[in-house]
């Protein structure tokens, strides 16, 4: 725990409040940029994903595509939500990758992730087949 200065008041306050005790102002926590990068390409890419962090929206995810946005520190869930139609399914079928969204058609993918004080930047890369592993990176 680490002691901050309030915004508003200017009162010493635990940077784990959510709000001063002193004058009630939230406390804004630290946030760190996170980069969420999808691979190009043409397998794969009717299949656009949208993007949350915890329960915020960042966006769609369409191949090719980058998306940026600000978090805070600390633990986090990156949710992709997707249909799966048939021909897609087909589509990775005939490219042989059964990575498991060909039998059920699977529409949530729920990666953590964490956020220390030492991160300056998060970049997250999702395949261009979301079967794939998704792979975080911190800086
Ligand atoms: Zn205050």
């Amino acid at each position: 725990m680490a002691l901050i200065k309030c915004m508003e008041c200017g009162k010493e306050i635990s940077d784990k409040a959510s709000a001063c005790p002193n004058c009630g102002a939230p406390v804004e926590k630290e946030k760190r940029k996170v980069i969420i990068e999808r691979e190009k390409g043409f397998l794969g890419s009717g299949n656009t994903p949208v993007a949350y962090i915890d329960d915020m929206l960042v966006g769609n995810l369409k191949t090719g595509s980058k998306l940026e946005t600000d978090v805070p520190l600390g633990e986090h869930n990156l949710i992709l939500e997707y249909q799966v139609g048939n021909a897609q399914r087909s589509g990775i079928l005939a490219y042989g990758d059964l990575g498991g969204v060909n039998s059920i058609p699977q529409k949530k993918i729920i990666e953590k992730f964490s956020i220390e004080e030492s991160t300056k930047v998060v970049h997250i890369v999702v395949p261009k087949l979301l079967a794939r592993e998704i792979v975080i990176t911190k800086e």
